[in-house]
């Protein structure tokens, strides 16, 4: 750990040295949903998780209600706010995470169930294959593919949680997957893209005729990512680079010959997404992790002391909110509207 933290730490404070300001990209006056230059602001924000330096800023288009990174990270940018948040220093705290959401995997996995019984399903984002390794005790039979750009994809297929893993960029690697698959899912995938059309029409190309794409993404029509402002944790700046209103996803599909078979929104609200989460983050922002490779190098006597009080007295207020989370969860799931929804969609031809 020593070893990689020190590779770390020397990559970051050299690139720190430079600025982050090189990281972003000319801010955009026009929606890159709908090209309506009647654009405001929605947050100011910075990053709520690792404590990076820079600031963020999401803007809302007042013509078809898309929201937006503005200006947006580069390439260069998203590979230095990613780095170390799943995998590297980042990987035990996030694969922790992933192993509890069985439920939230069943219920993708099972929204299939009414519909057609999947042979080949490639999941777009995969990670380290969490959804799968879930999804195929549902779908014995089913060849389950996946696709990240990640290292991660590679340990997915190592640990037999898929069966074949294709790592790099989904639209770069279409090419070979044309007409493979009767199931093409992304779950949490499509926020985190630079061009989300060019994500839909490959999804479109590499179904077969009568193949289903299957979508989850956080809902920012929920009532909460207004409530909880800049702590909603489903805002996760800088990585998301679009927010999509439902409507606008299903008329994407519709104009791609999707048509749409199935949505859910309650029944696909994640447990602890909201106050529990957000309070870990206020944490969080109080009282960051004392030792980031990104930070000074020796942290202080009186940050250490600020973390360990500030998470000791947190602690019971977390418990709290977790046991109003379950509150919550059970409520929202009853009605039509989550912190995430669910798209079922249909290639026609
Ligand atoms: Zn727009």
């Amino acid at each position: 750990m020593t070893d990689l933290y020190e590779v770390s730490r020397h990559y970051y404070q050299t690139e720190l040295a430079a600025g982050v300001e090189r990281f972003f990209e000319s801010r955009r006056t026009s929606c890159p949903w709908c090209g309506s230059t009647n654009l405001s602001v929605r947050l100011h924000t910075t990053d709520l998780y690792q404590r990076k330096p820079g600031r963020f800023t999401l803007e809302r288009c007042g013509a078809c209600r898309h929201i937006f990174q503005n200006p947006r990270l580069s390439p260069a940018g998203l590979d230095f706010y990613y780095r170390d948040f799943y995998d590297g220093l980042g990987q035990q705290l996030w694969e922790w995470f992933f192993a509890g959401q069985e439920p939230t995997y069943r219920g993708r996995a099972e929204m299939l169930r009414p519909f057609t019984m999947p042979k080949a399903w490639l999941d777009v984002g995969t990670g380290y294959g969490h959804f799968c390794q879930i999804a195929r005790k549902i779908w014995p039979d089913t060849v389950f593919d996946g696709l990240d750009q990640s290292v991660s994809v590679e340990e997915a297929q190592r640990r037999g949680w898929i069966d074949h893993g294709y790592r790099g960029k989904f639209v770069a690697l279409s090419d070979a997957l044309v007409g493979q698959y009767d199931v093409v899912s992304m779950h949490h995938y499509l926020e985190h893209t630079r061009e989300p059309f060019d994500e839909l029409d490959t999804a479109a190309k590499v179904l077969m005729p009568r193949g289903y794409l299957l979508i989850e993404v956080p809902d920012p029509d929920y009532q909460f990512s207004r409530a909880l402002g800049r702590m909603w944790i489903h805002w996760n700046q800088p990585q998301h680079q679009h927010m999509f209103p439902l409507e606008n996803v299903v008329r994407a599909l519709t104009d791609r010959g999707l048509s749409l078979v199935a949505v859910e929104r309650g029944a696909a609200h994640h447990k602890g997404g909201d106050l529990s989460a957000s309070l870990a983050l206020l944490l969080n922002v109080c009282a960051p992790m004392t030792r980031q490779p990104w930070l000074d190098a020796v942290p202080t006597r009186w940050r250490r002391f600020r973390h360990t009080t500030t998470w000791a007295g947190g602690m019971p207020l977390l418990v709290c909110a977790y046991f109003l989370d379950t509150l919550l969860y059970r409520v929202v799931r009853r009605t039509y509207s989550g912190n995430v929804y669910r798209v079922l969609a249909r290639k026609e031809s």
